[in-house]
């Protein structure tokens, strides 16, 4: 739906609606599971027959406001403008993305955007704010192309719900995971190429019983679109073979837990700005300004990108989690990585990483708050500081201060308060948005306040 406009006119949308209803029943679906992330990062759910397709199209389906102020534990906080138990909104599909789902036979899904009743973007809505940014960004005569990683650890279902039961005792990145897991990525490949999705990798990663799956670059509305798909589709396959999974931070106190890497480049018409420049690396001088601007705004970005109450477990120095404010080309300890691409292929392959985000993060709030970020930095002509080299927790004393690297936030906290103060934030997400992400992280931060490690963990471990 066009966002500036509001609601599509609903004759239109309802004659799209009942063509793709028409096909997704010739290919056997009963129901169509629309979805939304929330505030606490948590992905809800509405579903309709797809013979409702039609009608959910042209007037939405009921869903309250409340859910923006759930935390992750599923209780409700209010913030200044949301919260309680009045009012209800609209969720729109976006029937362009409306794909079969391959491990929920007779399902299909669809994103939805939020509306009020009145037909109005609703203020609170994630999507539209990616949306927007990604408007803003074209006014600068920019695009983004993104992709987030997705990384999980599997365990077996049914096992205990205190610690993962892990199907595979197999080595970080080693070949005996795959083969324990075979069919299981072989169905979960499928599936995905089957819902459309470009994967470009899979691999087993670092912690036990953890892997990773990445896929190509789209507009950062599609790439947060295929987060959410390619995260409930790793759960639904690898339920089909008994396992359960988590996407969360921190699954087991003390081991690496899991990213959710954002990988961005921003492309003026075919052009890609990260690459054939006069800066470091080859970023041109709008690319390097983009990247100064979410570098500098990266602690309060952290409320958005790593805001769970896990979050600051993963956010340990030598874990590969980018927790110092810096950037280097392929510093896997830098929270903004630089990938230059091999040789031959780095007008396409140039991009950016944010390392520091992970699994419990809204995706379009993220896309939407890092191209906000960069806009600024691009607005102020802003330079990238020197570059990093080497894990900045093996330096020697003082090296640190020297070079002006800081720690970005160790705790929710510290990122909220940097996020209460973000100008830039509150501008582009709007008064209503902001306000319930800082009521939200707050709460959340006060549920589990004194919580030693293993508490936070366990709490949160099954949620995400
Ligand atoms: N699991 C690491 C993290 O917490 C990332 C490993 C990697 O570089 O892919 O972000
Ligand atoms: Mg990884």
């Amino acid at each position: 739906m066009d966002e500036q406009q509001g609601p599509r006119e609903r004759g239109a949308r309802a004659e799209e609606a009942r063509q793709v209803a028409a096909r997704l029943h010739a290919e056997g679906v009963s129901g169509v599971l629309l979805t939304w992330v929330d505030n606490a990062g948590i992905t809800r759910v509405k579903g309709v027959p797809v013979r409702r397709l039609e009608h959910a199209a042209a007037w939405g389906v009921g869903a309250s406001p409340v859910f923006d102020t759930f935390l992750v534990d599923d209780s409700a906080t209010r913030s200044r403008f949301l919260g309680g138990p009045d009012g209800d909104l609209r969720l729109h599909p976006d029937l362009d993305r409306a794909v079969p789902l391959a491990a929920q036979p007779g399902w299909a899904w669809a994103p939805a955007d939020r509306y009020t009743q009145e037909g109005e973007p609703h203020p609170g809505c994630q999507r539209g704010f990616a949306r927007r940014m990604a408007e803003r960004a074209r006014e600068w005569g920019l695009e983004f192309r993104c992709a987030f990683e997705v990384e999980w650890v599997a365990a077996r279902a049914g096992g205990p719900a205190e610690e993962p039961d892990h199907p595979t005792q197999g080595p970080a990145y080693g070949m005996e995971r795959m083969i324990d897991l075979s069919d299981c990525l072989r169905d979960l490949l499928r599936a995905l190429d089957d819902q459309g999705v470009a994967v470009h990798q899979v691999h087993p990663e670092y912690a036990p019983g953890q892997y990773e799956l990445s896929v190509a670059a789209e507009d950062p509305v599609a790439a947060a679109d295929t987060c959410v798909l390619v995260r409930q589709t790793v759960r639904a396959v690898s339920a089909r073979h008994g396992l359960r999974v988590s996407f969360a931070p921190a699954v087991e106190a003390g081991t690496v837990g899991n990213g959710g890497h954002l990988h961005l480049s921003p492309w003026r018409g075919a052009r890609n700005l990260c690459h054939g420049g006069a800066g470091p690396h080859g970023l041109t001088s709008e690319a390097e300004a983009f990247l100064a601007g979410v570098l500098e705004e990266l602690p309060a970005l952290l409320a958005v990108g790593a805001p769970g109450p896990g979050s600051p477990l993963r956010l340990v120095p030598s874990h590969w989690a980018g927790v110092y404010q810096c950037w280097g080309r392929e510093n896997r300890e830098a929270a903004l990585r630089l990938v230059t691409g091999s040789r031959g292929e780095e007008s396409s392959a140039a991009n950016a990483e944010v390392k520091c985000f992970d699994g419990a993060a809204n995706p379009y709030l993220v896309t939407g708050a890092v191209i906000a970020a960069g806009l600024a930095g691009l607005a102020a002509g802003r330079t990238l500081p020197p570059e990093v080299h080497g894990d900045p927790a093996t330096w020697p004393e003082g090296r640190l201060e020297q070079l002006g690297v800081r720690r970005l936030p160790g705790t929710v906290a510290e990122s909220l308060a940097h996020f209460r103060r973000s100008a830039l934030l509150r501008e582009a997400m709007g008064e209503v948005l902001h306000d319930v992400l800082c009521a939200v992280r707050q709460a959340e931060t006060e549920l589990f306040a004194g919580s030693p490690p293993e508490q936070v963990v366990a709490a949160t471990r099954w949620r995400y």
